[in-house]
């Protein structure tokens, strides 16, 4: 039977996991602003060099393992009260899932799984322990983060595209919208949803959606409280 829920889709971004301690990458705080990103987390990195990308992915690894979801992952889950959500992230923690949201879809990988160097379909759960040189998969070949390297397809793109189509609410959190094809799906919406975007800044609006700056701990729960009224 079909639901006589409206849909929401959530599309978040580093920066709503800021305030629980893991920090965006275009953070001046960042740990890795003395490193070009795009020169350790690439394909060609990790075929160079996987012992420090290895380092670079181990550290985040921690980090997010210790990380605890924080008033705008929890405000986002309790919207399954009364709507069907789907929660679009681009980040590579479990925030959104421990904070309780069920339908959460990874655009760039987690952190909480392992895959294969050899085939990025073998994947196996991993509990905040670092990856090491000589761990392999059972087809013997290395193990690595279950994360998109700059050069690599994005994941479950267009179910992404259909869910944002037919979205009766969008709420974007947290994203500089500066990361392609990532950023684009917010384009997807429909004309007749509600569009809300919060981040603290952003490389540009996307059209016709309201666009709130602050942080998300504060602005998300006002914007769910809202919507839980609505509903
Ligand atoms: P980004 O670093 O490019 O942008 C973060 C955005 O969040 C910025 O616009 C910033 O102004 C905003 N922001 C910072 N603190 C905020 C707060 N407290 N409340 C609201 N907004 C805040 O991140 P992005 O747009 O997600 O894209 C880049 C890539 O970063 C993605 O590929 C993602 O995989 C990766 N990333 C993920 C994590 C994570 O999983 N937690 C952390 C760092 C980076």
């Amino acid at each position: 039977m079909e639901s006589s829920k409206k849909n929401i889709v959530v599309f978040t971004g580093a920066g709503i996991s800021a305030e629980s301690g893991l920090t965006t990458f275009r953070d001046n705080k960042g740990l890795w602003k003395q490193q070009r990103l795009e020169d350790l987390a690439t394909k060609h990195a990790w075929e160079y060099d996987p012992e420090r990308v290895l380092a670079f992915y181990n550290h985040r690894i921690a980090k997010a393992n210790a990380a605890q979801p924080n008033a705008a992952h929890h405000a986002i889950a309790e919207l399954e009260k009364y709507y069907d959500v789907s929660v679009i992230t681009q980040n590579v923690d479990d925030l959104h899932e421990r904070a309780g949201s069920t339908n959460v879809i990874h655009l760039h990988g987690r952190l909480n799984f392992v895959q294969s160097s050899l085939d990025a379909s073998v994947v196996y759960p991993w509990h905040g322990k670092p990856i090491l040189i000589g761990q392999r998969c059972e087809f013997n070949c290395q193990l690595r983060p279950n994360v998109v390297l700059f050069g690599e397809p994005v994941l479950h793109l267009d179910e992404a595209r259909t869910l944002m189509l037919e979205a009766d609410k969008v709420l974007a959190v947290g994203s500089s919208l500066s990361v392609q094809p990532a950023a684009g799906l917010l384009n997807e919406a429909s004309a007749h949803a509600e569009k809300i975007l919060i981040s603290k800044e952003v490389k540009t609006k996307p059209f016709d959606y309201q666009f709130i700056r602050g942080n998300a701990t504060e602005l998300v729960p006002s914007v769910c409280a809202n919507w839980l009224r609505e509903s």
